[in-house]
């Protein structure tokens, strides 16, 4: 006989590990299925090549118009917490021109009131602090950002006071220092016997029934380590794979809404290097401890400048570019045997939602990106800020990288009006009742910041929507469950 619980919860990042944890907490029957392993501090080292293997999802690339426009490296967690364990942990509220901006797209009107007390939550659970204790790498660099009348300021960050800043964030915190949803929201519920975590468990399809004249979820289907399929019962489904899996999972499962998969962002970034006559060794910090938010809003340029940081020593030699493209030869060697005396910023653009997640016909998965010229003018401008800034600062070269995206959102866009989007504005499918999305998918436009602490706010709000069940869809819906005083 089949399993059954209130709440199947698929991927355990920023959103799937919230709204598993906290309906947990609660009291509700949660099981969590994670297609990544589940691996701690205990496991993490700062061995490049070795956590893009074991924890990140295999390098995925976007086609900027097919490919005619080269492409975007996409960089995501696989692994219990998701990309929350392999991030930098920057934590800033979305801005209320975001929220504007989700209107138009998706219909919804929704402001920075409905989140605040959500925004408070998560930033309790997590510690949230200043990060004003610079190092050498950026206080090389400030002085070139005060040359253009700019400034950068201390981030705000989930990382405690344990944080040894050795810079390996993107290889998992060895100290716990930098929080994630694995060490905050499902370790605390898994410990204590309230949740029943799977990893190393891929979800392949959500079970979809005809049943009280419509469509509704039933629970899912996924693969054990050992190869072996379960079926799993839930009265309600929630889906949090990450903005590039979970439009790919609902058309799997015979969701048919034309809008699944649209409206991709990638929120474009690309790193930008400076080279110093003084060691720099921007490898061995808190990655991101200043940010530049001059621009941040479209009229102002559209980008967001974050400092200091540098890739490890492979991403750093794989990506590099110049004026003539990417670097090879002697050039590449030569920039690479530097490698401490580069330091670097991040300079991330507003896109627009342009791109897509496509299933081909052959049920392979195609990442489709384009930028309209205001776009590309912002991923330009961004760069050229960030060369002049580097350059005042008296760097004797400058170099960056290729186009990135860390913060893929809106492939299941929220809104109000079924024509324009995949999922209410509870993230629950207009097509499909039970089925929930619960991650970076339904942000209907790309945020100017950094999204994680808004995809949590949502998947908290998710929760409290869920555990109140005002359609009666929990079994346990008597239960008297009390949300945990963070
Ligand atoms: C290098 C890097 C640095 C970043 N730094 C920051 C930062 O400083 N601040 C910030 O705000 N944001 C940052 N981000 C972005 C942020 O971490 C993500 O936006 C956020 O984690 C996305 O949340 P999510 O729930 O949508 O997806 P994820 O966190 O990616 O979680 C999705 C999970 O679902 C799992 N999954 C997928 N498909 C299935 C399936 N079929 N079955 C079971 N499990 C499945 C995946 O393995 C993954 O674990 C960074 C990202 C990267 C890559
Ligand atoms: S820099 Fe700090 S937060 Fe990042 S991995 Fe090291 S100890 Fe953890």
């Amino acid at each position: 006989m089949s399993e059954h619980f209130d709440v199947a919860v698929v991927g355990s990042g920023a959103g799937g590990g919230v709204i598993a944890g906290e309906l947990a907490q609660r009291g509700r029957s949660v099981v969590l299925l994670e297609a990544g392993p589940h691996r701690t501090a205990a496991d993490f080292t700062r061995w490049e090549a070795e956590a893009t293997h074991k924890i990140w999802w295999p390098f995925r690339q976007a086609l900027i118009d097919g490919g005619a426009g080269g492409v975007i490296g996409i960089i995501a967690g696989r692994c219990v917490g998701g990309t929350t364990t392999i991030n930098t942990k920057v934590a800033l509220r979305a801005h209320e021109r975001d929220f504007a901006k989700w209107e138009d797209a998706g219909g919804l009107e929704f402001g920075p009131d409905d989140l605040a007390p959500h925004y408070d939550r998560v930033e309790s659970a997590l510690g949230v602090r200043e990060r004003s204790d610079w190092e050498r790498c950026i206080h090389t660099l400030e002085p070139g950002f005060r040359a253009l009348g700019a400034e950068l300021e201390p981030v705000h960050s989930y990382t405690d006071h344990n944080c040894m800043k050795c810079g390996s964030c993107l290889q998992g915190c060895p100290t716990n220092a930098g929080k994630s949803t694995m060490t905050t929201w499902i370790h605390p519920a898994w410990a204590e016997g309230k949740l029943d975590l799977r990893a190393e468990a891929p979800v392949e399809r959500v079970l979809i029934e005809e049943r009280n004249g419509g469509r509704e979820a039933t629970g899912v289907e996924y693969v054990d380590a050992a190869g072996e399929r379960h079926s799993i019962e839930a009265d309600a489904v929630v889906v949090a794979g990450g903005a590039l899996n979970t439009p790919q999972l609902l058309i799997h499962s015979g969701v048919g809404n034309p809008q699944v998969g649209r409206n991709l962002g990638g929120h474009p970034v690309r790193l930008v290097y400076g080279l110093f006559d003084e060691p720099q060794d921007a490898h061995m910090v808190y990655p991101i401890s200043s940010h530049c938010m001059e621009h941040q809003h479209d009229e102002d340029g559209g980008f967001v400048i974050e400092a200091a940081t540098i890739q490890d020593p492979i991403g750093f030699a794989i990506t590099l570019e110049d004026e003539n493209g990417p670097m090879w030869g002697e050039p590449l060697v030569e920039a690479a045997r530097q490698y401490r005396h580069w330091t670097g910023v991040l300079a991330m653009a507003n896109d627009e939602n342009n791109g897509a997640v496509v299933v081909e016909e052959d049920g392979g998965e195609r990442f489709d990106a384009h930028f309209e010229p205001s776009e590309q003018k912002r991923i330009d401008d961004a760069l050229d800020f960030s060369r002049r800034a580097i350059e005042a600062a008296g760097a004797t070269r400058v170099l960056w990288s290729g186009l990135a995206s860390t913060h893929v959102q809106g492939s299941c866009r929220m809104g109000s009006d079924p024509e324009r989007s995949v999922v209410d504005g509870h993230g629950e499918s207009h097509d499909v009742k039970r089925l929930f999305v619960g991650d970076s998918s339904v942000i209907p436009r790309t945020l100017s910041v950094n999204p994680s602490l808004t995809i949590m706010a949502l998947a908290d709000r998710l929760a409290q929507h869920l555990d109140e069940d005002p359609n009666g869809y929990l079994e346990s819906r008597g239960a008297k469950t009390t949300a945990v005083a963070w």
